[in-house]
């Protein structure tokens, strides 16, 4: 489900960058849920990152579980008001994200859109379509990395959030952040 914006342009393919929210660009912790705007707090190296992969010409799409809802811990409509909140903040710090998809559902729900099914990537694929040939996932979970399998994309672990749960043998390119993954993939603009 989108979150932001709330209409969108389509606009021509283009290599996406499809990033995990909580532990990657929001601090996190196991077993802890973002339930109020509030709570979102920006990793300081995060601004950066989403400057330079911008620059690099990749699209920013943010997908995220947010199975708290499922769980009862928050309305679906505060779970909107968090993501657009993460949008604006990160807009303010001069740092846009294209777009941000949620689900909602919880691991019970069967849904297509939770990670790792690869649902909301085909949403935002539906709205705005990505080159898929040099798109990737960034994440701090085993989810994420499966999700990428899934997709048919690059995945990428970020040490930030709770990458330690997604353990050794994933066999995926490791940054010790956002950053320093979006130093290392490559300039699409690059002459
Ligand atoms: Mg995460
Ligand atoms: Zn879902």
């Amino acid at each position: 489900m989108r979150a932001w914006p709330a209409r969108l342009v389509r606009r021509a393919p283009r290599p996406t960058a499809f990033l995990d929210r909580d532990g990657v660009l929001n601090h996190n912790r196991a077993g802890s849920y973002v339930t109020e705007p509030g709570q979102l707090k920006i990793y300081a190296a995060v601004p950066a990152a989403l400057r330079l992969l911008a620059r690099k010409g990749y699209r920013l799409v943010v997908v995220t579980n947010q199975s708290a809802v499922a769980r009862g811990y928050m309305p679906l409509a505060r779970a909107k008001a968090i993501n657009r909140r993460l949008a604006a903040l990160l807009k303010a710090a001069g740092a846009g994200v294209d777009a941000v998809y949620f689900c909602p559902h919880g691991p019970a729900g069967g849904c297509r859109c939770r990670k790792p099914e690869p649902g909301l990537i085909e949403e935002a694929n539906r709205d705005c379509p990505a080159d898929m040939a040099g798109s990737f996932v960034a994440g701090d979970k085993r989810s994420d990395l499966e999700l990428g399998r899934k997709a048919g994309l690059k995945a990428f672990l970020v040490r930030t959030g709770q990458w330690r749960s997604a353990g050794k043998a994933h066999g995926a390119r490791e940054f010790s952040n956002l950053l320093a993954l979006a130093r290392a993939v490559p300039d699409l603009k690059g002459k």
